[in-house]
């Protein structure tokens, strides 16, 4: 494991932060009240830049704005083919920055720069490429209703949509929200997270240079309870899209509902369950587990953070997944070969220690690691625990870090009870060689997304979302787009 030496000799990351304010009608703006707020380096918990705090003002502009580029502007009059082609432009503008995009989201994150430049702004484009392909081929449908009548179904535009996002995906999530608002013809104000506001801003220039007209995306960085709140409660709004807690999903929802009802999708947490079942190759079934888990730092809303183990291979995989914790290479993200970099920031690592300690004391046996890195920044040693039950809190809550917990099961009817025993249904990860079993465990998950013998694969054009509490609605693929259409039906007499 790495020592605290290692953690504390640390790459300058080779990227200038150049954008902190708002961007408001097609202008980088400062706060209205003048405010600003700090970014982090999670390596050092050192201060990086300092953000203009947008609050209810700010939004108030950014909607009004959005509203304008709405209502009079070109955007949504302008043909699908125009709009394709100007994403298109930005996604070629972030393929030509994706070394400095991806730099920037490892400083004000702590992700890997390997993960950022070869996953995450990649994705970008892709997500955009995908959208931008999507936009001159929405159309609506004629029906053939009562006779006397011609009935046309059109597809239009919902309006002016806000989207907040939250820290541990910033770019990637910008784009998984921008990129169908925009391909719809709506305009758009986006509230980044405040842990990581700075490749959202970046981003947010390129969308300029591409040539989108004013006020078509705005972008506020803020705190949720102010920005964000606003953004929610907005009257002028007409669509709020969320990613983010399950406990500020319901704020969102009540939000929403209690000013003028407009639609929302929310994508919440998860408590996903891994299932590997008593034919795995347990040395695969070990790698695959650990991947689930300690992806991202474990941060990661469908995280595969309930590791359930048929008991015949238990031992041999809980002796595994420990080698493989224990050979994890923690350090500075930016370094080629290490594994795993800091906690986004000092609340979810002290989070994360106060689940450590509770597992612990719930008489979950710790098996390695369980303790910070070094003594400055947010990292956390690749933990594992085992004997784990299911009313623990580490087996129900969402840890967010890298905190592994294994349970033991018996047959497959039993792991599907205990593996649907929660409030959450994001996601889940089944490891097989038996088709039977994994059509069994397939058809009895309650989740939005079950991966067979893989897992975290992503592409713009699988739908993702929650049953239960991780979820309202789904986004990305076609889905997106009916999130963002009004429906309106023409009737004519014939
Ligand atoms: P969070 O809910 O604390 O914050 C998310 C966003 O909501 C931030 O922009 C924040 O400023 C804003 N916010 C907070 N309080 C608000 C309020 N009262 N009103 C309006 N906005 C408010 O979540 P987080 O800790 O930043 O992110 C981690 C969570 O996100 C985890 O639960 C994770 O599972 C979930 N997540 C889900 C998905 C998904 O696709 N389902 C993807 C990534 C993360």
């Amino acid at each position: 494991l790495s020592t605290a030496a290692e953690v504390d000799e640390l790459i300058t990351p080779s990227v200038e932060i150049r954008y902190t304010k708002n961007l408001i009608n097609g202008k980088f703006m400062d706060a209205a009240s003048g405010k600003t707020f700090p970014a982090y380096d999670p390596r050092t918990g050192e201060v990086i830049a300092h953000v203009a705090e947008g609050d209810q003002e700010d939004i108030n502009r950014a909607v009004s704005a959005a509203r304008k580029a709405f209502d009079e502007g070109p955007w949504p009059k302008m043909t699908p083919y125009e709009r394709s082609r100007i994403l298109l432009r930005v996604a070629d503008l972030v393929e030509k920055h994706n070394d400095e995009l991806a730099a920037l989201e490892t400083w004000n994150n702590g992700k890997l720069y390997e993960q950022a430049v070869n996953i995450e702004v990649p994705m970008f484009v892709r997500l955009l490429r995908y959208y931008a392909g999507w936009a001159d081929k929405i159309h609506g449908l004629t029906v053939p209703a009562d006779g006397n009548y011609h009935v046309q179904v059109l597809h239009e535009p919902i309006g002016v949509a806000g989207q907040i996002i939250p820290w541990n995906f910033p770019i990637l999530l910008f784009a998984w929200k921008v990129g169908p608002a925009l391909a719809c013809g709506n305009t758009v104000v986006v509230k980044t997270a405040e842990q990581t506001p700075l490749t959202g801003l970046f981003a947010a220039q390129l969308f300029q240079e591409a040539g989108l007209p004013p006020g078509v995306l705005n972008v506020v960085s803020g705190f949720g309870p102010t920005a964000g709140s606003a953004l929610a409660s907005h009257m002028d709004v007409d669509k709020i899209a969320f990613t983010g807690s399950t406990d500020t999903g319901k704020i969102i929802y009540q939000l929403a509902a209690k000013s003028n009802l407009k639609p929302v999708t929310l994508e919440l947490g998860g408590k996903s369950p891994f299932i590997v079942c008593e034919d795995a190759d347990v040395d695969k079934a070990v790698e695959l587990a650990h991947f689930a888990l300690f992806f991202n730092q474990g941060q990661c809303c469908c995280a595969g953070s309930r590791t359930y183990v048929h008991e015949r291979i238990y031992d041999e995989f809980l002796e595994k997944a420990k080698a493989a914790a224990l050979r994890r290479v923690v350090g500075d993200p930016f370094k080629k070969g290490v594994e795993q970099g800091p906690q986004v920031d000092s609340q979810q690592f002290e989070k994360i220690l106060k689940y450590i300690k509770s597992g612990v004391e719930s008489n979950a046996t710790l098996e390695c690691g369980g303790d910070r890195i070094g003594t400055k920044g947010f990292f956390v040693q690749p933990t594992v625990f085992s004997n784990v039950q299911d009313d623990m809190s580490i087996a129900k809550d969402e840890i967010f870090g890298p905190v592994q917990t294994i349970l033991k099961f018996k047959d497959t009817d039993e792991v599907i009870r205990r593996a649907n025993n929660t409030r959450y249904g994001l996601a889940a990860g089944v490891f097989t060689n038996n088709l039977d079993t994994a059509n069994t465990l397939m058809r009895g998950l309650k989740a939005g997304t079950v991966w067979i013998n893989c897992f975290d694969v992503f592409d713009a054009a699988i739908p993702f979302g929650g049953y239960k509490m991780s979820g309202v609605g789904r986004e990305k693929g076609i889905y997106s787009l009916h999130n963002y259409l009004q429906v309106k039906a023409v009737v004519t007499p014939l």
